[in-house]
């Protein structure tokens, strides 16, 4: 069966992910920046949070940690390599991890550069992959504790997952992402096509992602840079859009 992902929208652009896995009825949650709408949520439906889980330590990925833990008793897993930073983890996991949602496996993938410890969780079998700030629709992560070349890695390990794993980056930043694309590749087909698809979209106030990495591949000028050199150049041109 497949997961129940459902799709909190808080703060000015996050989205906090709620997954629930059917057949054992597990539930968690994804980078909850905030407590009180995830609680809802999940009150809404009838699911108790089981656990959460991190990207990296971001406040607005980790704020509500203390509070979905008070009230629920769940279990906090995230990057041993910010574990520092996260007081509030209870597991640590590390490139090669398996963590389990019910019968569903997501395997770790560390992707450092947006934080030094960033990692994104990857369920092969359901193709769904949780990336946290690293990936966005048309864009990545800025480079804060990071370099381009790490980045550049990054871009080429997810591009390498099968083109149909839906991609649950935690932002709405598309629009202004496909705004920069334009300019790095004002040639490139599918990007014009897919802009004019989320313009539509952003101006009925729908949200746009998911993507997908066979999207990501066409569209994403991080994701296409040829070279670090390339990822670099342009991830600094955005910085300055
Ligand atoms: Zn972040």
């Amino acid at each position: 069966m497949p997961l129940e992902i459902i799709r909190i929208p808080v703060l000015s652009d996050n989205y906090v992910w709620l997954v629930h896995e059917p057949q054992s009825g597990e539930t968690m949650v994804v980078d909850p920046a905030v407590s009180g709408p995830v609680l809802e949520e999940a009150d809404k439906r009838g699911w108790r949070i089981a656990a959460i889980w991190n990207t990296h330590w971001h406040p607005d990925h980790t704020g509500g940690n203390a509070e979905i833990k008070a009230a629920t008793g769940c279990t906090i897993i995230g990057p041993e390599a910010e574990h520092a930073r996260i007081p509030t983890l209870d597991v640590l996991v590390k490139e090669g991890d398996v963590v389990s949602l019910g019968t569903a496996k997501a395997h770790v993938m560390e992707v450092p550069a947006h934080t030094a410890g960033h990692i994104a969780y990857h369920f092969p079998r359901e193709a769904a992959v949780f990336v946290g700030d690293t990936l966005f629709a048309m864009g990545c992560g800025r480079l804060f504790e990071g370099t381009a070349a790490q980045m550049f890695g990054n871009m080429a390990r997810l591009a390498e997952l099968p083109a149909e794993t839906d991609v649950y980056c935690a932002h709405e930043y598309t629009q202004s992402n496909g705004r920069y694309a334009l300019v790095a590749e004002p040639e490139n087909a599918a990007l014009i096509v897919r802009m004019a698809s989320v313009d539509l979209m952003r101006s009925r106030g729908e949200p746009t992602v998911p993507t997908t990495i066979g999207l990501e591949r066409a569209t994403n000028p991080f994701m296409r840079a040829r070279s670090v050199e390339e990822l670099a150049a342009r991830r600094a041109a955005k910085d300055a859009f």
